[in-house]
């Protein structure tokens, strides 16, 4: 179940997430080609954008991190901090969970643009 996705803001056709880069804006998960990407951390707005997107190595990296973080936190005796530190940790989670459901699967890893079968 291929299902096209477009850059949230050239509205240019994504077809690889090589070209993929999603970013979080608060609740909600924006998809941006390359260009528009790096325009965008560039810009003034940037303010409320997180400067790391939320595909890639390095994100991934990031959500590994969190999950140990997840565990280390669950079995630790910080009874105050405890609930709150599960609570964003797992919102972190979260969001690069659903940036891979709504964007990353529905493409391949690399451009597909020269295969015969397409
Ligand atoms: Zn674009």
């Amino acid at each position: 179940m291929m299902r096209k996705i477009y850059c949230q803001k050239c509205e240019k056709e994504i077809t690889s997430r090589k070209q993929l880069f999603t970013t979080q804006i608060f609740f909600w998960v924006a998809a941006y080609c390359s260009t528009c990407y790096v325009e965008r951390i560039k810009s003034v707005s940037s303010l409320a954008v997180s400067n790391t997107p939320l595909n890639g190595k390095y994100s991934n990296f990031l959500a590994g991190i969190t999950v140990i973080g997840l565990f280390m936190v669950f079995f630790a005796e910080i009874p105050y901090i405890k609930i709150p530190l599960i609570v964003v940790l797992s919102l972190v989670l979260l969001m690069r969970i659903y940036s891979y459901m709504r964007f990353e699967r529905h493409l391949p890893v690399v451009d597909a643009s020269s295969d015969i079968n397409e």
